[in-house]
């Protein structure tokens, strides 16, 4: 194939993967490249997933959003951190902010000194160190053009779709509705050839993108890209969903609040609350979940919940042949720290990374493969360790989950924490130090030692750097607005344009 014949990537799928995919395509892809993206409005999307992590502003400023437009067409609110509050029993809170905690000194992070501090009786909870912690808690935001703090939004994945679509639209993808009822396979590549709609439509391409949601239509339908399931290390398989109308703080974070058998969240949108129900189908039943949701929402219910349904996991390869899933179509974890819409994001760099314009090299598969093996598996760990570490004694579901047989990566990275207060993040590992280090010390994982660099500041140094780190930090927190009049000001103006 010369590098001026048409290429065709075909979008099997419109729900927030779809979109993003077919946007980001549009954004970067060659003229002679030919973008369409198939959809069924009959089927629909899935309807919910709401928070983000800070990575996704780097996904808008590709595309060249406007974020005062983006926020006011997706009704979002902005996010500081998740805290997690019960973790470690009622009435316990903490958070994992975004950004750093503290403050290093020498060569060593500040959570070494933290770990030091604590020994010798000067150290305050990391709550006390960390400025997006303090900024959220006290429901204060900077004002844009202000200093920064890393954040992320909570939005409303349906409307971000519907706004992608128009993005993507303006910049020539085709939209066909329509029901894909089978996929065509090249007899002799093995590799998709066409969808068939109904009605007898044929939807030829080179690469298909397989983002139909937990179906997996192409990429499991077709292709037999086989299914590692996690659910013995994540058995929540369950989420019970119901937004409500404002009520409580408009917080600038997302609470994720342990309960009987799994964590509901809640998260603060312009035009209401998303509410939701994580648990373990094994340890409650939909209807009990159902009615702890209803019973524990801060105002009314717009409808009855609606139950989904899911298994923990990912596809064993996530591109086979000519065709890669996104989204759902890749694999699930649950939202614990809001990772799914990021996954799409990060592959999608990769697809960019690694863009065919005839049939894709398996070298490059198997390469795109293997890194989306590291970057999932490293997430679960991060999220089995929330579950692991928990302080719930006496509940089933907990009891079970603090005897987790743990991977053996998460193991290690747990036992050089204990050895020394080393955290290590791999090559491209999502989660950094500080984040793990705010769900160890959090959670009350207990480190035996520190660095014995940390040693050569002298005590009353020491005293003086964690006292004036707080007062720095609630100083200036203190000195932002409140998120809410942040974002009402920010709304205001993309309106007005
Ligand atoms: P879907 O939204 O299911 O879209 C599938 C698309 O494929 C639809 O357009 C559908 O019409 C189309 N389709 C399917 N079959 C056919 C067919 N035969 N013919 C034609 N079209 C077809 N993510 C986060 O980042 N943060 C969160 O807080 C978060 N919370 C979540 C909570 C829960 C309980 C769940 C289940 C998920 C959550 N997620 C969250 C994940 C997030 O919702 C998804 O990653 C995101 O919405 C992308 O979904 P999708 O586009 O892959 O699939």
């Amino acid at each position: 194939m010369s590098e001026q014949d048409p290429f065709k990537i075909v979008i099997a799928g419109g729900g927030t993967a779809g979109w993003m995919a077919a946007s980001l395509l549009a954004r970067f892809s060659p003229a002679h490249f030919e973008i369409e993206l198939v959809e069924s409005e009959t089927i629909g999307t899935v309807g919910v997933g709401e928070a983000t992590i800070p990575q996704i502003r780097h996904f808008n400023q590709a595309l060249g959003i406007d974020e005062a437009e983006f926020l006011r067409e997706t009704k979002g609110s902005f996010k500081l951190g998740i805290a997690f509050d019960g973790w470690m029993g009622d009435g316990h809170s903490y958070m994992h902010a975004f950004g750093q905690v503290g403050r290093g000194a020498g060569l060593l992070p500040f959570h070494q000194h933290w770990l030091r501090a604590r020994k010798l009786g000067h150290a305050r909870p990391l709550a006390h160190y960390s400025l997006n912690e303090i900024a959220a808690r006290a429901l204060r935001m900077p004002a844009p053009g202000g200093p920064e703090l890393p954040y992320a939004y909570h939005f409303d994945a349906g409307l971000y779709a519907a706004f992608l679509r128009r993005f993507a639209e303006a910049r020539g993808v085709t939209r066909t509705e329509g029901l894909i009822e089978s996929v065509e396979r090249n007899g002799e590549t093995g590799d998709i050839a066409a969808l068939t709609l109904d009605g007898d439509r044929r939807i030829e391409g080179d690469l298909f993108i397989d983002c139909t949601g937990f179906r997996g239509l192409l990429i499991e339908g077709a292709m037999e890209a086989g299914f590692d399931d996690w659910s013995h290390l994540l058995p929540c398989d369950r989420a019970v969903a119901v937004p409500c109308s404002g009520g409580g703080d408009f917080t600038p974070y997302t609470r994720s609040i342990a309960r009987e058998a799994g964590w509901q969240w809640r998260i603060p949108l312009q035009h209401r609350i998303g509410n939701g129900y994580v648990f373990s189908s094994a340890h409650i039943s939909e209807d009990k979940a159902a009615e702890t949701l209803l019973a524990n929402l801060d105002g009314e219910a717009d409808g009855t919940p609606r139950v989904l349904k899911f298994t923990t996991g990912k596809r064993h390869r996530q591109w086979v042949g000519n065709c890669v899933a996104l989204g759902l179509a890749a694999g699930f974890m649950e939202p614990l720290e809001s990772t799914s819409i990021h996954l799409v994001q990060s592959a999608l760099a990769r697809v960019l990374q690694l863009l065919p314009s005839g049939r894709p090299d398996p070298a490059l598969v198997d390469h795109f493969n293997a890194q989306a093996d590291f970057e999932w598996t490293r997430i679960r760990d991060f999220l089995v360790l929330h579950y692991w570490a928990n302080g719930r004694e006496g509940q089933p579901f907990w009891d079970a989950m603090r005897a987790l047989d743990l991977p053996d990566t998460l193991s290690a990275k747990i036992e050089q924490w204990r050895a020394g207060g080393h955290i290590h993040r791999e090559h491209e590992e999502l989660f950094t130090e500080v984040a793990w280090f705010q769900v160890l010390a959090g959670q009350g994982v207990e480190a035996d030692s520190y660095n014995p660099l940390a040693d050569a500041v002298p005590e009353n140094e020491l005293v003086g750097l964690l006292a004036s780190t707080e007062e720095q930090m609630v100083r200036a927190a203190n000195a932002m607005p409140q998120h809410v009049e942040v974002l009402g000001k920010l709304v205001s103006q993309a309106a007005r344009k």
